[in-house]
């Protein structure tokens, strides 16, 4: 079997990676606010995670791996669009989540095995502060359920950082009803119009920490293989997901491994609105970037390196893929790479999968790069549509014009020539008095067409 190493924040290692049962590897992953249309960095955890999904899928068998990925879908910033455009929080957040799965299947994500929404799991929820509670790590007051941070000794222990420390950096809400200022909310209580549930504690909502804790123990169990999430979330959200999980189970870990993608940037610049840099994954996809394309751009860089998208990136990943599209047509597939393999199973070296697909294509190994590029979500069929439509235009009139210089010239060896290439690359040559038309066949390959320029 190969051995997969991944890099764990909490040992700051990178380890032999073992899963406590084989038979089920068990994975969560934080998943978005569903409030509005994911920017492009949210893709990010999204697009890193597909792929351990899917080396795990192929090293552990497809049916032995369960990844679970939430949607927050109560959360002040939802009730604030909600306020602001006067639609209900219901109507927003399904809206949302139907524009993310439609987004990320464009990526190529595969759908994890469970998606749970928060608002499914208040009850168990309220029972896990109820425990918390119990046994000494929470306390309830004015309405409110709050984690008592000191009471937990690991605090700390996956950022490695010391509690003063951490919560000197951090903006930490004082509040009077707090024992201590790095208490965290559990439980806050909701006004008539903010959405709302009965609770030991009157009515109100779940703090976004408890959330994650009680959908990952409700489908994962107290202790699974791999917790993951974008760097952002290292601090606070996955040390109180460990506080709270940790001690409302009395477990020694939440999860063995605990994975964090680096941030992306636009342009070398951090993503905001102000910079004016800020745009969506629908955005691309409705400029005409393919979906198969972001995916490309996103695997060229190792998932712990900050990840800058450019255009640049973007013109070259559609010309390689186009290329690759190419030579792989009517192809069978082959094998996938060992040395693909082998970059995927040490610490998802994206890039390095990416060098070798394109060894492959040099060496014509097209079976070979056919079989590697789809184990990593690329040159799959349903992908595929934006580059059927080639465009043949440039062809077109250079045959054209090649045609009307030998008319002149009654010398037509350069209008063979270009014809004999055309048919060479699989293109059927219609030409008539008005104009010259190339159609595509099953055997067309771009890749020989580049010569001719
Ligand atoms: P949110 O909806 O803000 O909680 O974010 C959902 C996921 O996207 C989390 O895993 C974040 O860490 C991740 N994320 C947000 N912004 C970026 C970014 N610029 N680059 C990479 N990941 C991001
Ligand atoms: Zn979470």
């Amino acid at each position: 079997m190969t051995e997969i190493k991944l890099y764990n924040t909490k040992s700051r290692k990178k380890e032999a990676f073992e899963p406590i049962r084989a038979e089920d590897v068990r994975m969560y992953v934080c998943g978005p606010t569903v409030y509005d249309r994911a920017h492009i960095g949210n893709a990010r955890p999204v697009i890193v995670f597909d792929m351990l999904y899917r080396l795990l899928r192929h090293v552990y068998g497809a049916e032995h791996v369960t990844y679970v990925r939430n949607f927050t879908d109560v959360d002040d910033k939802i009730n604030a669009k909600a306020a602001d455009t006067g639609r209900t929080i219901g109507e927003i957040t399904e809206e949302t989540i139907g524009w993310y799965l439609e987004d990320m299947a464009a990526v190529g994500a595969l759908e994890p095995n469970a998606m749970p929404r928060a608002t499914g799991y208040i009850a168990e929820m309220i029972a896990m502060i109820e425990a918390l509670i119990e046994k000494g790590h929470a306390y309830a007051a004015e309405g409110h359920a709050l984690f008592r941070v000191r009471s937990y000794e690991n605090y700390g222990a996956l950022s490695g950082r010391d509690v003063d420390d951490m919560i000197a950096g951090a903006r930490v809400e004082v509040a009077p009803y707090k024992e201590d200022p790095m208490d965290f909310v559990l439980w806050k209580p909701s006004s008539e119009d903010q959405p709302g549930w009965e609770s030991p504690w009157g009515r109100g909502r779940p703090g976004w920490h408890i959330e994650c804790s009680a959908m990952a123990k409700a489908l994962l169990g107290d202790t699974f293989d791999i917790h993951g999430g974008g760097l952002d979330l290292q601090f606070p959200h996955h040390e109180d997901e460990i506080a709270q999980s940790c001690c409302a189970n009395d477990t020694s870990e939440m999860a063995k491994v605990w994975m964090h993608n680096e941030m992306l940037q636009v342009e070398g610049k951090k993503m905001s609105k102000s910079l004016g840099n800020f745009f969506t994954v629908r955005d691309l996809l409705a400029q005409g970037v393919p979906g198969e394309v972001i995916r490309f751009v996103f695997l060229s860089t190792h998932y712990r390196k900050p990840m800058d998208w450019t255009e640049k990136k973007r013109e070259e990943a559609e010309a390689t893929l186009r290329k690759w599209r190419g030579m792989i047509q009517g192809v069978e597939t082959g094998d996938v790479s060992n040395a693909l393999l082998a970059s995927l199973a040490d610490d998802l070296n994206t890039a390095g999968a990416i060098a070798e697909l394109h060894r492959l294509a040099t060496a014509g190994e097209v079976g070979a790069l056919k079989a590697s590029a789809e184990m990593i979500g690329l040159l799959n069929d349903d992908m595929g549509a934006w580059a059927k439509g080639q465009d043949m235009s440039a062809y077109e009139a250079m045959l054209f014009e090649a045609r009307q210089t030998a008319m002149q010239t009654k010398d037509f060896s350069d209008v063979d020539r270009l014809k004999a290439a055309f048919v060479e690359a699989g293109l059927e040559v219609r030409m008539s008095k008005e104009g010259v038309e190339l159609v595509p066949s099953a055997g067309f390959d771009l890749s020989k067409l580049e010569e001719l320029t």
